[in-house]
């Protein structure tokens, strides 16, 4: 069985008609499965368009988180929830096209792959300033933290196996795609166009972009906090040779002026003091909502399938 998780954040629009799709390749591929909504306190009629799901259709799933906590929360309600023998993680927009399913569970089921990653082949109509911003940021994953994220989405199939060795990963503050990434297994990358999303807008701002770039990288590795060690010893050094040169200047008796150089190593060293404290304040930030040690998400509400067997065609 395979259970297919899909986080909904306001997509009264079209909730029902993606699930419905979703359903209609599954049947044909005689699939036996369980969908898993996790409304992730949408503020528009989602909730009771998921209602509606469970009243005619089988094996559907609700859950109710208390308020917008965000895509990961939702994924990792949606992922202790499942329980079946391959988890397999999609959009509620299908921008993540339904149609690669029967594939990536082929993979899976005949070649014996336990995570089956969906890859973005295009980044489909984004401005130029995102494509650059996203390599810029991919280019920073990579080489802080030795995982390649280029292009992954969130598009993901994972075995069992899998699905119980991310829960057992306990930091409060999840980054899907890097856990998964790091956790390894026998994978295989699948590419796939993004799609035009249907009805609604991108839940992404520009803001909650960055915070994501920056707590991913923050959480995967520690080179930020080896940079700035390294960069206040080249400004020792920097230092030790300044000194020099005003001693030399000293005892061979020439005038020497510093108020230019102070004012400039005055801002250049302030600045970078800034920026490490910034850098340091963030790991201390994130240790403290490690210690807090709050749930990643809480479930206000549940629903089941009141139905046994399909009662509607779809
Ligand atoms: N989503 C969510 N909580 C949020 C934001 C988004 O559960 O706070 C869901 C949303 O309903 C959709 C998926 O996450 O199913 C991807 O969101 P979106 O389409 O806004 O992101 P994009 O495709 O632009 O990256
Ligand atoms: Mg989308």
């Amino acid at each position: 069985m395979i259970s297919i998780i899909l986080p909904v954040y306001n997509e009264e629009n079209q909730i029902y008609a993606s699930v419905q799709k979703i359903r209609t390749i599954l049947l044909s591929e005689k699939l036996k499965n369980q969908i898993i909504l996790i409304d992730d306190g949408s503020t528009d009629e989602s909730w009771s368009e998921m209602q509606r799901l469970t009243g005619d259709f089988n094996n559907v799933f609700l859950l109710k988180l208390s308020r917008n906590l965000g895509k990961e929360a939702a994924l990792c309600a949606g992922l202790e929830a499942a329980d079946g023998d391959a988890c397999l993680i999609l959009d509620a927009d299908l921008q993540h096209p339904p149609e690669l399913i029967p594939e990536m569970v082929r993979l899976w089921r005949e070649e014996g792959y336990e995570v089956v990653e969906g890859v973005k082949a295009t980044r489909g109509n984004e401005t130029l300033g995102g494509k650059i911003a996203a390599m810029t940021y991919y280019r920073l994953f990579n080489k802080a933290t030795g995982i390649n994220l280029t292009n992954a989405s969130d598009f993901k199939l994972l075995d069992r196996k899998v699905v119980e060795a991310w829960k057992s990963l306990k930091e409060a503050d999840t980054f899907f795609r890097g856990m998964s990434a790091w956790l390894g297994y026998k994978r295989i990358q699948i590419p796939f166009e993004v799609q035009e999303r249907r009805e609604g807008i991108s839940k992404w701002s520009v803001q909650s972009l960055v915070k994501l770039a920056i707590d991913s990288i923050t959480s995967f590795s520690t080179m930020p906090l080896h940079i700035i060690t390294g960069l206040g010893i080249g400004l020792l050094l920097f230092d030790v040779v300044l000194v020099g040169q005003t001693l030399y200047m000293k005892f061979s008796g020439q005038a020497f002026t510093g108020f230019t150089t102070v004012i400039i190593l005055t801002l250049g060293i302030g600045s970078c003091i800034m920026i490490s404290l910034g850098i340091i304040g963030i790991y201390i930030s994130k240790i403290y909502d490690e210690v807090k040690g709050r749930p990643r998400y809480i479930i206000t509400e549940q629903r089941k399938s009141e139905v046994k067997s399909i009662r509607r065609r779809i």
